[in-house]
């Protein structure tokens, strides 16, 4: 699915490739986390202490594993990533953090799927930076504390509601990053082709932020094929109509959805009237997962008002039923 917010191989280039900005002046919008974090930052240099840790949340593909990497380099400090569900074990996590150099960033991704006892090594080291080990087995089993270097934690989750409320209340910083409008779009599907090297005018990029889903790592993905389809075909520029066209076969319509989203909404309208309809019902009925509807598909399809989440479950919106062209069913 190529408007989907999750990570590719291609996705891991393009990283590579440098389109993720390294420092805040290249960062584009979340302008209210940019501001605090910057003071936070120089509060923390200015103290010459680790920066307190902090939480990122909000919907895949926004910026947070980006915006972790900033933080480390406008601190001037090392990062180390790594991520829940690969800290599969207390020892995993105890090796990790005895690496550290003083006021290193680590940063967890998923940091919502650590197992229960990873997390327990986590509260006294993100409190007290210390590690608690026990030694020996059996009556004669002691408990060992072992201080860590100062450290900052950055945790990145999409869903801030998973996370318990021992390690939440750990995170001195909590930012919300927000799905992008289309002018900051515009301007980081610019930025991208400069660096790619791809001739683009501004009605060219405005097609192609219009349809990204307010996420910029879907920009930059269909800002690739929109590139493949104009070079094919030799045009030496992305234009408004070389967007339009090319967007147009991959089957990602003006509002950015796809035909999962097409499915997804068409089957509430035509086999629940519109709804409302259960979140199980309606995974088992077009076939996917409960947690992927409701983390992936469901969070856009709501900030642009096309569907309600009710007590009584799912429904459509009227809106919705206008852009699709379709009789609203109530
Ligand atoms: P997340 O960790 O939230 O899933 P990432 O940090 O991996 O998202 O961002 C996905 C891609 O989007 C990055 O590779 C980067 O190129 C681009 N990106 C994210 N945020 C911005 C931004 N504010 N300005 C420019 N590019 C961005």
């Amino acid at each position: 699915r190529i408007i989907s917010a999750k990570v590719t191989n291609e996705d891991e280039e393009m990283a590579e490739f440098s389109l993720r900005p390294r420092f805040f002046s290249e960062y584009i919008g979340q302008s209210r986390v940019k501001e605090n974090l910057k003071v936070y930052i120089e509060a923390a240099k200015m103290r010459g202490e680790a920066l307190d840790h902090v939480l990122l949340y909000g919907p895949p593909g926004l910026g947070k594993t980006t915006l972790s990497n900033i933080i480390a380099n406008e601190l001037g400090v090392n990062i180390r990533t790594t991520s829940g569900p690969a800290i599969e074990r207390p020892g995993d996590l105890a090796a990790i953090l005895t690496n550290l150099q003083p006021h290193d960033l680590l940063f967890i991704d998923e940091i919502h799927r650590l197992n229960r006892s990873v997390e327990e090594v986590l509260y006294p080291a993100m409190e007290d930076f210390a590690l608690d080990i026990v030694i020996g087995k059996g009556p004669s089993a002691r408990s060992v504390r072992l201080d860590l270097p100062p450290f900052t934690l950055v945790g990145a989750t999409t869903r801030a509601g998973s996370l318990s409320s021992p390690l939440r209340d750990r995170f001195g910083v909590m930012s919300r990053l927000e799905y992008y409008t289309v002018e900051e779009l515009t301007l980081i599907v610019s930025r991208a082709a400069d660096l790619l090297q791809v001739p683009i005018q501004e009605a060219g990029a405005v097609e192609i932020a219009s349809r990204a889903r307010g996420t910029p790592r879907i920009a930059n993905r269909l800002l690739k094929r929109v590139r493949d389809f104009v070079q094919v075909r030799g045009e030496g520029i992305i234009t408004e109509a070389g967007a339009r066209d090319a967007l147009d076969r991959i089957q990602v319509d003006k509002m950015g959805l796809d035909h999962v989203d097409h499915r997804l909404l068409m089957t509430i309208i035509e086999k629940f009237r519109g709804g409302p309809v259960g979140l199980e019902t309606l995974a088992a009925t077009i076939g996917e997962e409960s947690h992927t509807i409701e983390d992936v598909y469901e969070p856009y399809l709501m900030q642009i008002g096309f569907l309600q989440r009710t007590p009584r479950g799912r429904m459509v919106t009227m809106r919705c039923c206008e852009h699709l062209q379709v009789e609203w069913p109530k």
